[in-house]
């Protein structure tokens, strides 16, 4: 018989051969997948390898989480809907209602907010210490501590973690460590090879690397991922199909655009040493590692007009994100700051002169000009 209209528009007689070999992994966007039969079902629940829904999995979401795992040297690895939501994957993998977080008192601000606020209306509990002083992490560990977490490069001021005293410190104390690994990238540093359990991404930023993304990703011990996975699937935090595919067609250029980007950094963060209207440059250097991060932040001089400084930038835009292909600046004091009573930042040095720079892949002459004449017209 055949179809009538309506089901001629969704179902082809010809079965179309799918074994196509195609150069990239295509996009799975489906929300489920069929089975032939219900031993084929039977299979799926068996562990050969099929997908049900793409809640609990999906080819392209599970490439995400496997390619950033593999760079972390680390045996597994989820995808999420965004850096946070594999943030609380990680840390409710590992703590529970009545458990105790000991975090670092720079975290993202996102993060500082999930543990602070939502975290802990359920009762988990985070106490706040300057990870600079790892007596101060030791003290405030408690009979319920649970986890460690901290950033191997924090926002704004670019503080590089000691990342073996801190996994020292757990290994004492029996503690699990979580380490947001977002501005190094596992190019310039690897932190599940120091000893670290868990290592998480914003993947909006260079993981992804061209700002068209929202995503995240959490590596680490197969126990506490694979945890971490019944997180994503039972709160709904996955990242979609396509989001995932973005991500891993930016993630193939990683180490070509941190090369690119850490080079012009190192050049603006030496070229900005040398004005004498910029007080501070806060770029961290390693020579082994090539820099730590495309990442650099300046303190103005107070003879410099801000507002004209940022409006003298001209192709150089404001943006509230960072590690996209193109230079930006963020102002952290009225962005990602701008909770902190005013002590506290003060007495963190982020000021009204900070400036943070994510630098990109343009000409570094051009990048350097740039900076130069926004001083030199905002005096
Ligand atoms: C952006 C960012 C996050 C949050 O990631 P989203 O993808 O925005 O959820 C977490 N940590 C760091 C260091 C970040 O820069």
């Amino acid at each position: 018989m055949r179809k009538h209209f309506e089901t001629e528009i969704l179902h082809e007689e010809k079965k179309r051969e799918r074994k196509f070999s195609s150069k990239v992994t295509p996009i799975y966007q489906t929300s489920a997948f069929t089975f032939k039969d219900l031993d084929d079902l039977e299979g799926f629940y068996q562990g050969n390898g099929s997908y049900l829904y793409s809640r609990t999995g999906n080819p392209n979401t599970d490439e995400l989480g496997e390619a950033v795992a593999r760079l972390e040297g680390a045996p597994a690895g989820v995808a999420a809907s965004s850096g946070l939501a594999a943030i609380l994957a990680g840390i409710l993998a590992v703590v529970k209602n009545g458990d105790h977080i000991v975090a670092a008192d720079d975290l993202y601000g996102g993060s500082y907010h999930m543990l602070e606020k939502e975290l802990n209306d359920f009762g988990i509990e985070t106490s706040f210490v300057s990870f600079t002083d790892q007596t101060q992490v030791e003290n405030a560990i408690k009979e319920n501590t649970k986890l460690l977490y901290t950033e191997s490069i924090s926002n704004p001021l670019l503080r590089v973690e000691d990342i073996e005293g801190v996994v020292q410190i757990a290994k004492k104390h029996g503690l699990i460590t979580l380490v947001d690994n977002t501005f190094a990238t596992p190019y310039h540093c690897r932190p599940y090879l120091m000893g670290v359990d868990l290592v998480v991404h914003s993947a909006t930023k260079y993981i992804g690397g061209h700002s068209d993304v929202i995503s995240g990703v959490l590596t680490g011990r197969e126990d506490i991922v694979a945890q971490a996975k019944t997180k994503v699937v039972n709160l709904g935090t996955n990242v979609s199909p396509f989001e995932a595919w973005l991500t891993v067609r930016g993630l193939k250029t990683l180490a070509l655009r941190m090369r690119a980007q850490s080079s012009n950094a190192r050049k603006l963060a030496e070229a900005l040493s040398q004005n004498k209207f910029i007080e501070k440059v806060y770029y961290p250097f390693d020579k082994d590692a090539e820099g730590y991060s495309a990442m650099v932040t300046i303190q103005l001089s107070k003879k410099v007009d801000i507002q004209q400084f940022f409006r003298s930038l001209s192709w150089i835009k404001i943006a509230p994100t960072l590690a996209g292909v193109e230079t930006t600046v963020s102002h952290p004091l009225m962005t990602s700051h701008r909770e902190l009573p005013q002590e506290v930042a003060e007495a963190l040095g982020i000021t009204k002169e900070v400036v943070r720079i994510s630098v990109g892949i343009e000409h570094a002459e051009d990048i350097i000009a740039q900076f130069e004449q926004a001083v030199e017209k905002s005096l």
